[in-house]
């Protein structure tokens, strides 16, 4: 795996030794000598992962970190920080500034390449989500689509496989003092196992010896390899003080480690690190799958849906009010639609509306807006269309209707029609949901007054 990595330290020795290593083993390496540098190199070349030096003399690297991870073009590149000791308090600062982990000199190479590994890979995943997003944004469709999955977005669930069931509680006990989430525990390999596929939890905290003679490392590979588990965050807690172990769980798909005896804080801290990167990860990732066309798009007609058309018409309220226009609002509802359902089939009634959409996508210009806003209903809004334009449309489309009969795949001709309510948006930027209630209002009166038919709503 390709990848590139600054190097920060402020002896040239100690650059050289780890440049040596990593050039190695294929990676490209910059150097950085001081804290200042080094941002500056991170700012203008954008490397995959730092390793970061924390004694330095223009500023230690918790600083270093902190200005990284507070800079919107840096804080998503890893950071692991290099120190000549590591205790409980220094390893909990680093965290809490949002360092991915330590290394301590002299470094030992397994636990440097499977923690390189292990970061490039998130990374490569960030990227890609990244690039992806961005297109979304130019768009201009993520507002309010990151809205809409907060909305969605519920309180985490982490699981739990101790090495004993006090140990679960201890563990649980310190999590839920600190992080709004909710714990599961379990007592054995295979409890995890069932319980990870009914609770899909967002975090799985495993211990090296599990209960019951249990195989974590078995345990994480099954894990990572299931659907239902592949995005959870995973955090190994090694107990036999080995780097080989915590290097192998890396490799196996853990996201984290942590080394007994620890602070709980660590665990605390790095299971809240990863929380936060996967729900990132989540953002990103329904950002780009359901985005763009998934979230705005009808599938059947192709045309905006109720969700999009809300939102855009806000914008045309908007803008009525900057250039002080009249804009126009029509609700159409196709007639007796239910009966071409009922007595001609679904695959009739979904051509119905896809050739109606069209017909009516033909006779609007390509500044309004036209959306299905649920079942056979549909909206069209116009900006800069007063009354009489209103009027002049609102029938042409109406008679292109009406005019020519829509022909199903068996040849049968229906003779369709649809009753049109029409509201006029005045220029003071008002409610767009009064709007629609407004031309609703008068798509009733169309209807009531025998179908087929214009009608616009009368202001008060
Ligand atoms: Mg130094």
């Amino acid at each position: 795996m390709p990848g590139r990595i600054l190097v920060v330290d402020d002896v040239a020795t100690n650059r050289l030794i780890l440049k040596a290593k990593l050039a190695a083993a294929y990676y490209d390496v910059l150097e950085a000598d001081c804290g200042q540098a080094a941002f500056d190199a991170a700012l203008a070349e954008q490397p995959d992962v730092i390793l970061l030096d924390i004694n330095m003399p223009d500023m230690d690297g918790y600083t270093v970190c902190e200005m990284l991870k507070s800079c919107p073009e840096t804080s998503h590149i890893p950071v692991v920080m290099i120190t000549v000791h590591s205790a409980p308090k220094e390893r909990i600062r680093g965290l809490s500034v949002g360092a991915d982990d330590f290394l301590v000199k002299p470094i030992n190479d397994m636990a440097l390449f499977a923690r390189v590994r292990n970061l490039l890979r998130v990374k490569m995943v960030f990227d890609e989500l990244k690039l992806r997003d961005s297109t979304s944004k130019e768009l201009g469709l993520t507002g309010f689509l990151e809205t809409f999955e907060e909305a969605e977005a519920n309180r985490s669930t982490v699981m739990l496989a101790p090495a004993a069931g006090a140990q679960g509680e201890a563990w649980k006990k310190e999590i839920s003092k600190m992080l709004q989430v909710d714990v599961i525990g379990t007592c054995s390999e295979r409890e995890a196992l069932n319980m990870a596929r009914f609770e899909q939890p967002d975090a799985i905290i495993v211990h090296q010896r599990l209960m019951e003679d249990g195989d974590s490392l078995r345990l994480i590979s099954a894990l990572r390899a299931r659907s239902e588990t592949r995005q959870a965050v995973m955090i190994y807690v090694v107990s036999d003080g080995s780097i080989e172990t915590a290097a192998t769980a890396l490799d196996l798909g853990t996201s984290d480690y942590v080394m007994e005896p620890f602070e709980p804080e660590e665990l605390i801290i790095r299971l809240r690190t990863q929380l936060r990167r996967k729900r990132e990860f989540e953002r990103l990732r329904s950002n780009v799958r359901d985005g763009l066309k998934m979230a705005v798009i009808d599938p059947l007609t192709g045309l905006y849906n109720r969700r999009y058309a809300t939102q855009h018409m806000q914008k045309i309220v908007e803008r009525a009010d900057n250039i002080q226009k009249e804009f126009a609002v029509m609700m159409m509802d196709l007639d007796r639609f239910k009966r071409i359902n009922d007595t001609e089939g679904h695959d009739a009634g979904d051509m119905v509306l896809k050739e109606f959409s069209h017909r009516i996508q033909e006779n609007v210009r390509g500044v309004d807006l036209v959306a299905r806003m649920g079942g056979e209903e549909f909206l069209v809004v116009m900006p800069d269309a007063g009354s009489m334009v209103a009027k002049h449309v609102s029938e042409r489309l109406r008679r292109a209707i009406e005019s020519k009969p829509f022909i199903t795949k068996s040849g049968t001709e229906l003779h369709i029609t649809v009753s049109i309510g029409v509201a006029i948006g005045q220029p003071d930027g008002g409610d767009p949901a009064d709007l629609i209630k407004c031309a609703d209002m008068a798509l009733y009166q169309s209807k009531s007054s025998g179908r087929n038919l214009v009608s616009f709503h009368q202001a008060a």
